[in-house]
């Protein structure tokens, strides 16, 4: 398949089922964990939101976005109407997930302003949403906890992937050293200017020092960002070890065409869903 830059690092999976193309990270693999990040293929969605849009919001037909969810759970090997989804706001505010909110978010309403999950138990599959945000996704083999959070700008300045660890440590005795993370696919730092504004939420966040490492300052009040590489800095400074750590090198904007992308389609367009899910211990 045509990716642009797709696993030149070896660090996604490309993943074909019936017709639905999703993605998988070598690490959360390797560590038997289920998972998966959606992309463009395999729905009956048309147009901007052609054809696998994740979203009852963007102006699709519900009736097109159940049978996506539908195929897009029967690919990656869970129930679509047990699915918990987040609600996402571009904050920090996690939760704890069990089998008590299956079918949060896709049979009634889930709790609003969560923007990162958790579960220890099986069975209980989690669904966060992105077009160009990053998507964080962590396992904790020891433990057996899966997590994931959404982390735009506003979530990677509040250092979001750090707070999941945390409350990973202590809502279930995780230890980070333990804990496998992914970054997934999202805006690359050539697709991604921001402004002024953007900038300043990271230098209150991040060191002087580590500044040219997440920023091209280009002049004018323009700059152009390394969420992926921010995120790097976040999960490994809060105790993620390198060798336990996939970052992906697939842009949604580059690869617009095979993901949603929120500024290549100037904001029309559908959402790719980001899921994990613990199987029962054999
Ligand atoms: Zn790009």
């Amino acid at each position: 398949m045509d990716w642009i830059y797709a696993n030149n690092n070896h660090s996604t999976i490309v993943n074909e089922k019936d017709g639905v193309v999703y993605l998988t990270f070598p690490k959360l693999v390797k560590a038997g964990v289920r998972h998966g990040f959606s992309t463009r293929m395999g729905g009956v969605s048309e147009g901007n939101l052609g054809t696998m849009n994740l979203s009852f919001t963007r102006g699709d037909g519900d009736e097109n976005v159940r049978e996506n969810f539908r195929r897009i759970a029967d690919a990656i090997g869970f129930h679509a109407e047990d699915l918990v989804f987040s609600s996402q706001v571009h904050e920090t505010r996690l939760r704890k997930v069990t089998a008590a909110d299956r079918g949060e978010g896709i049979l009634r309403e889930t709790v609003p302003g969560i923007d990162g999950l958790a579960t220890d138990e099986a069975r209980v599959p989690m669904y966060t949403s992105y077009a160009d945000c990053v998507p964080l996704l962590f396992f904790d083999p020891e433990k057996r906890v899966a997590a994931m959070a959404h982390s735009g700008w506003r979530g990677t300045a509040a250092r979001i992937g750090a707070k999941m660890i945390h409350f990973m440590e202590e809502e279930y005795g995780s230890r980070a050293e333990n804990i496998i993370a992914a970054i997934g696919p999202s805006i690359c730092r050539k697709c991604y200017e921001v402004s002024e504004d953007v900038a300043q939420a990271f230098r209150k966040t991040f060191l002087p020092e580590q500044f040219p490492e997440i920023f091209d300052e280009k002049g004018g009040g323009k700059y152009q960002l390394d969420l992926w590489e921010a995120n790097r800095i976040i999960l490994t400074e809060a105790g993620i070890l390198p060798e336990h750590l996939d970052i992906t090198d697939l842009c949604t904007c580059c690869n617009h065409d095979k993901l949603f992308s929120h500024r290549a389609s100037h904001g029309r367009r559908g959402n790719m869903g980001c899921f994990m899910c613990l199987d029962e211990e054999e």
